[in-house]
């Protein structure tokens, strides 16, 4: 059995034909199947038009979050709740074509754990959010131990095994990307063409990326903690060197006064690292906040279809 899981966040315009899509698609195979959707706390009437589908199509199965809880804990309530023995989650703006699945499927078959789609082009982005995209890959593979693929999103096969993986993995702070990468296991990647969102805006601005990408920094490297003991190692070289050559040129030409400038400068450089490291300290300390408070991921109001699962 295969389980589809799509994160909905007002996708209203979206839904029928992403529908039309993906469940001849699936038809196609040949083999039973559900769609879990969870309705991340749309605003628009996603939620009546999902149970509209699930009342002409008990297959397809409905999550209803109490709120915006992110796509990220969209997916994962979506992986816990599947019951198949492959697990893929798909975008519900069609920039991921369902017509990929039976490809997906069939590597699968072939003995792979995860099969995912590798972007073959960003179209429709301007130059300014794939410079951004690179600059993120480029300094997440720098600083992190786990080797994500690039241009690669969270349209993906994954096997039970896998999901189970992931289902145990207890952090609160979900970066799927950088999780589906650690779990490691049989990995293939097959091209395909990022079709331009159907309806709507992407709900991702450059505020909530930033931050996203931050957090998936966090969560998968300690770098940026560590990193301040070179730092200051370096400034305490350049320190020491300039003590000497200030003391020497104190005994062979006497006591200058002036010095404010550099007083002030270094001041203020010195200042501004430590700033910068009490920031990062903090935003690593926030994350242990948070997990420690061990709230939940989400919250779930109404099930459609969707037993409770066992876990958690
Ligand atoms: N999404 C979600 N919760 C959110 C934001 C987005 O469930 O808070 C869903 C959205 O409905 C879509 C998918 O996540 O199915 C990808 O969102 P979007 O297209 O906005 O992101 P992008 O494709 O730009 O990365
Ligand atoms: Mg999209």
């Amino acid at each position: 059995m295969l389980s589809v899981v799509v994160p909905i966040y007002n996708e209203s315009l979206n839904l029928d034909g992403f529908f039309a899509r993906l469940i001849p698609a699936l038809d196609s195979m040949g083999e039973p199947f559900e769609v879990i959707c969870i309705d991340d706390g749309s605003r628009d009437d996603s939620v009546a038009r999902l149970k509209a589908k699930n009342e002409a199509d008990p297959r397809i199965k409905l999550l209803v979050f109490s709120r915006n809880f992110g796509k990220e804990a969209a997916v994962s309530a979506g992986l816990a709740n599947a019951i198949g023995d492959a697990v893929i989650p798909i975008d519900a703006d069609l920039q991921h074509p369902p017509e990929m699945i039976p490809e997906m499927v069939a590597k699968w078959r072939e003995g792979y754990d995860v099969v995912y789609a590798v972007r073959r082009e960003r179209t429709g982005q301007g130059l300014l959010s794939r410079l951004q995209a690179r600059a993120f890959y480029w300094v997440f593979e720098k600083l992190s131990e786990v080797k994500m693929p690039r241009e690669v999103g969270d349209f993906r096969l994954l096997d039970r095994k896998v999901v189970d993986a992931i289902n145990a993995m207890p952090e609160r702070t979900r970066f799927m990307k950088g999780i589906f990468a650690w779990v490691g296991f049989r990995q293939v990647g097959i091209p395909y063409t990022q079709e331009e969102r159907q309806f709507g805006e992407t709900s991702f601005n450059l505020v909530r990326l930033l931050r996203f990408a931050f957090d998936g920094l966090v969560a998968f490297s300690d770098m940026p903690l560590r990193m301040w003991t070179v730092i200051g190692a370096v400034v305490s070289g350049f320190a020491f060197f300039y003590i000497v050559v200030r003391l020497i040129r104190t005994l062979l030409y006497g006591i200058d006064v002036p010095g404010y400038e550099s007083i002030i400068v270094i001041m203020l450089f010195l200042g501004g690292i430590q700033l910068i490291t009490l920031g990062i300290i903090g935003h690593y300390l926030g994350r242990v906040f948070n997990e420690v408070k061990g709230r939940p991921l989400y919250i779930v109001r109404e099930r459609l279809g969707v037993e409770k699962p066992k876990q958690s």
